[in-house]
């Protein structure tokens, strides 16, 4: 059983998406945190995120490690540190890198096939990386919503984390590399008035028989 989930930041897709890995007994993997741990290597080598052939040969060499609860970059645990600001502002210009995506494109299939199926989310699993998933799904929530999400999390001025998660959104779905789109086969779910719990019902009731 392979699961694809894609949708904007703060929308929920994580915990969703670790929710249903639990639910159904699959592995999961969180492919956004694979994108943050290469702009993580970039920064510590003190490279410009922008630079794309430098980034590049950068992320071939680098040794990356997302784990279940931790992310190790070059031995270095990078868990925390990938969350951090530093790392939230460069990303977008790292994911933007069509030889990084091909790169990470690559490793995240492979982690599928060594499994046989799982829990994949990001940007473009289902438009890109696993077009072929036994259920793709689509989740959002209004960029108010979401901003009041994250403040609840880690603090902040909700009118700031808003315009930050605005912008984001804008350079993940106007880059020319495997830009966010709404897959025509997903299912979207907007979360900004559902409770977590009340999503993972409704998928797991859509995977029915295949549970
Ligand atoms: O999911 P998260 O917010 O941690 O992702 C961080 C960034 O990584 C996104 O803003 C996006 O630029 C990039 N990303 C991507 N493709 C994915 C997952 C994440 O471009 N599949």
């Amino acid at each position: 059983m392979i699961i694809a989930i894609d949708g904007p930041a703060g929308a929920g897709k994580s915990t969703v998406s670790r929710a249903l890995a639990a639910a159904l007994q699959l592995d999961h993997l969180d492919t956004g945190a694979m994108y943050r741990a290469v702009t993580f290597g970039v920064l510590a080598r003190g490279i410009d995120p922008a630079a794309h052939d430098e980034v590049a040969e950068a992320a071939e060499d680098m040794t990356i490690d997302v784990g279940a609860s931790t992310v190790i970059v070059d031995g270095v645990d990078a868990t925390s540190a990938i969350r951090g600001r530093d790392v939230t502002d460069s990303v977008s210009a790292v994911a933007a890198n069509p030889m990084v995506r091909d790169l990470l494109v690559r490793r995240q299939r492979d982690w599928v096939a060594q499994r046989g199926g799982g829990v994949v989310e990001g940007r473009d699993i289902t438009t890109v990386v696993l077009p072929d998933a036994n259920l793709k799904l689509f989740v959002t929530a209004s960029p108010r919503v979401r901003a009041e999400r994250r403040v609840a999390e880690t603090g902040g001025d909700v009118d700031q984390v808003e315009a930050s998660i605005i912008e984001r959104d804008r350079r993940d779905s106007t880059r020319s590399a495997s830009p966010m789109t709404v897959a025509g086969d997903a299912v979207v779910l907007d979360t900004s008035d559902l409770g977590i719990d009340e999503v993972v019902e409704r998928v797991l009731d859509m995977v029915g028989d295949g549970r």
